[in-house]
């Protein structure tokens, strides 16, 4: 599907905020802002939206401390891949890290945390689909890595969050996903884009995350 560019964000937030609410009055809208302009986030922020997600930590730095000066109640998602020579500036910027993936990362996030004195939620991500190219957890690898990161790392884990596979029924996914948050007591289940959204809102998502659909095609 593709999507026209908006006239009005604000429009366009407030059509999805009624859909949003015609599900549940808990789901949180993430306003993926990654490859957007911050003239456009701005509008964002002027309508009242203050969850956002960025997939790369250096996007995020350039574009994010100016707006938050303006808007320091705005929240910010990382939902990109993080390199562990990364985790520092991630930890300075970001709110919510979706993208705990793999036992480096997660030794290494936890470690950092401490020196750092930061804490933000972390989310494991969760390859449903087991796609070779995507990061995630494997399937059969998740209830131990999630086992692993909240009880021997004492990671501030709060959710997961997965990217179904292109051309497959994104119900299957996010069932899995729920059905593990389930098991490991975690309340936030980030699944949903643009494409797929209304599905997820029925499985039960928590945060739901759109680019498109609120700002239109990326540049
Ligand atoms: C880009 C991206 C989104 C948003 O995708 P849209 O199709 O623009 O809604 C959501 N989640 C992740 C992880 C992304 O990288």
């Amino acid at each position: 599907m593709i999507y026209l560019p908006k006239d009005s964000i604000a429009d366009t937030l407030a059509l999805l905020k009624a859909e949003l609410l015609q599900h549940s009055a808990t789901v949180t809208l993430v306003a993926v802002s990654k490859q957007q302009p911050a003239a456009k986030i701005m509008q964002a922020l002027d309508a009242g939206q203050r969850v956002f997600a960025e997939n790369r930590v250096q996007e995020a730095k350039e574009k994010w401390p100016a707006l938050r000066s303006v808007f320091p109640d705005s929240e910010l998602h990382l939902i990109g891949p993080l390199q562990t020579n990364k985790i520092r500036e991630a930890l300075a910027i970001f709110d919510v890290i979706e993208t705990v993936d793999r036992p480096k990362l997660a030794v290494a996030l936890a470690a950092m945390m401490q020196k750092e004195g930061k804490f933000p939620a972390c989310y494991i991500q969760v390859n449903t689909g087991n796609e070779p190219q995507k990061s995630g957890i494997p399937r059969e690898e998740a209830d131990q890595f999630i086992h692993y990161c909240k009880e021997e790392l004492q990671l501030p884990v709060s959710g997961l969050m997965c990217i179904p596979p292109v051309g497959e029924d994104p119900a299957v996914h996010f069932q899995l996903l729920k059905t593990l948050a389930e098991r490991h007591a975690l309340a936030s289940l980030s699944m949903g884009m643009s494409d797929d959204y209304p599905v997820a809102l029925r499985m039960g998502a928590t945060h739901i995350r759109l680019g498109r659909a609120i700002f239109g095609e990326r540049a």
